[in-house]
Parts: structure tokens; sequence; C-alpha cells
């Protein structure tokens, strides 16, 4: 399929390269950090040959959420988003952009949010999960974006109308003893999603939806697994009667099928895309690649031959994207 969007897909600037270090063998580092860096070259030609007519490119993770030292936190999420506008400026054609914001400081995410929205066009921000501050419990406290000290930020990305991706990172050694012995555990294999699957679902818990019916959120790797768990998490003990013990007014299947997307990054598997259309439907799912720690011919083989409606590919290929962020605008 020709004209494919997509908007998992990462870049590094020096200071957080070394971020990514970690997530290949060092035999394969080499070759990761040659991916990272380059926008103009071979990824370019990457998307010419895949059908990839734009990617909305994002930092690469942990970066800004793991800098407790908030002054650096802005700093360097400052930096990264200008040189991402200028990559973008290149061809604006081809590449949009995601800003990185630096959570631990509320009040700064939401100015940098407005920068980057206003004066450098970009289409919504990407955040790697939760944030380290110095000032709280020596960085050593994640702080998740349901927390009441957000309710501020969160009105200023209704206000902007742009969605939020939330994107994952591994959780702190402190809540990541169920993984002692087992590190293979950690990362895209199982740590990733269960952390960003727990956020999420903070989220529509806490009423930030209630609060905010606007605000939509787009989460990656085919739904971190929330799709398949969607109907348990509401109907747990059916033959209980009580009332949810969350703030939130609603069943989370209601906020998560209208305040939630999801993109194919990094779970290129047609039974499982499958079950996302029959539980949220195709006009919330979204294609990815997560370039460039997942190869884009796996990603765009996998999708352009998939067993779904050609109606269906076009809009989870390219329609719903740019409905989403206004690409046509
Ligand atoms: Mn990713």
């Amino acid at each position: 399929m020709d004209g494919k969007i997509a908007l998992e897909e990462h870049w590094a600037i020096p200071e957080t390269l070394q971020d990514s270090a970690g997530f290949v063998p060092s035999t394969h580092w080499e070759e990761l950090q040659a991916r990272l860096v380059d926008i103009q070259g071979r990824r370019l030609k990457l998307m010419d040959q895949h059908g990839i007519e734009t990617m909305i490119l994002s930092l690469n993770a942990p970066a800004v959420q793991a800098i407790a030292d908030r002054a650096r936190a802005v700093e360097i999420a400052r930096r990264a988003n200008d040189a991402l506008a200028e990559q973008c400026a290149q061809r604006p054609d081809r590449f949009r952009a995601f800003a990185a914001l630096p959570m631990q400081d509320p009040d700064a995410a939401a100015a940098e949010l407005r920068r980057c929205v206003t004066e450098l066009g970009f289409v919504g921000a990407l955040v790697n999960g939760f944030s380290q501050d110095a000032a709280q419990g020596d960085g050593e406290l994640p702080l998740y974006y349901d927390l009441p000290q957000y309710r501020a930020f969160w009105a200023e990305v209704a206000d902007l109308d742009v969605p939020f991706y939330l994107h994952p990172r591994n959780p702190l050694p402190r809540d990541a003893h169920i993984y002692d012995g087992h590190p293979w555990l950690l990362g895209p294999t199982w740590a990733f999603a269960h952390e960003t699957a727990v956020h999420a679902l903070r989220l529509m818990a806490s009423g930030l939806f209630d609060e905010h019916p606007s605000l939509q959120i787009v989460i990656g790797h085919m739904g971190e697994g929330i799709p398949a768990m969607l109907w348990r998490i509401d109907n747990r003990n059916g033959w209980v009667e009580q009332p949810p013990a969350y703030p939130a007014q609603r069943r989370l299947v209601d906020y998560f099928t209208e305040n939630f997307h999801i993109t194919t990054s990094g779970n290129f598997r047609t039974q499982t895309l499958v079950d996302a259309i029959l539980e949220i439907g195709s006009e919330r799912i979204m294609f990815s690649t997560d370039w460039p720690f997942e190869n884009i011919d796996h990603a765009a083989n996998w999708f352009d031959s998939a067993s779904i409606s050609e109606a269906d590919r076009a809009k989870i290929g390219r329609t719903n994207a740019v409905k989403l962020f206004g690409l046509d605008r």
C-alpha cells in the first residue's frame, strides 16, 4: 500500500543516544546508532521503498523522562524539539514531529507543548511513560500523569487539541522485582507493555476523561495488551454487584474506545490486529513500525498483505492518521 503514515518512529540527539544502548546486543549497537541519528538518508529511502509517505518522528526512550534534574530535562526537551523541527523543515512533505516534554515540571511541559504546536508546527506529543524528578523521592519516585498535579497540563493538551502518545519505558528497579533473575522479560518482551498498560488504565480510571472528554491518547504495540483484556477489566466477578472502586464515572471500555487509539508498532501479527479491530474498531488503529528498533520492511510487508479488508487497510494505513493529526490541513 502506498501513502502509508507511520507514527511511532524514533530518532535520537547525541545527548539521548546512549539511552537506546541496552535494547540490542552490543554486536548490533553500531547499526542501531546509525539508524537512530539518520533522518534524511537511509530512513527516507526505506520509506520510499515500502510505501510510507509520512513519518511522525519522536525522540528515543526514556530520554527526557529519565532526566531527574528539572532544568536539564527542560533544556534537553527544548534542544531535541528544535533539532527535530529543523529536520522536518528539510522535508515537510515527508516528516512531521511529536514534542518531547519535560513532564517532571508540568508547567514547563505545558509551555513546551504550546511552543512546539503553535510555533514549530508539531502535531502532538510523545512521552516515554512516567517521569523522574530529583525534587520528589530523590528521583526514584515514578510520576504518573493521572496524579493531581498534571490536571492543568491536560487542560492545555485539550485546549491545543493535539493527541498525546504514551510510549513505553521500563519500570524503575524499585518497581521491577517481579523481573529479578529474568532480565529477558524487561523491555519490549513484556515489561514495556505492562508498564504502559497500567499507566493507561490509571489515566482512564482517574476521571481525567470525564473532565476532558476530547483528549485523545495513542498507545503503541497493538494496544499494549489492553484490547485482549478489555472485557475482563470491566467484568471481573460479574456475580458481585458493586460500583467501580475508582473516581471515573464510566466503564473503562468507554474511555478506551472514545479516548484512545492504538498503533501496530512492533507487533506485526494479523491475529492480534483482528482482535483489536473487533474490540475498538478499525477507526482507532493506525499503522506504525517502531523504526529503528524494528524493521520497516518487516512492518510494511506484513501490513500490506495482512488479511483484512481493503477499506480497513486504507483507514489503518493512512486516513485515520490524516484525520487525527489534521495532516490535510
Ligand atoms: Mn517505540
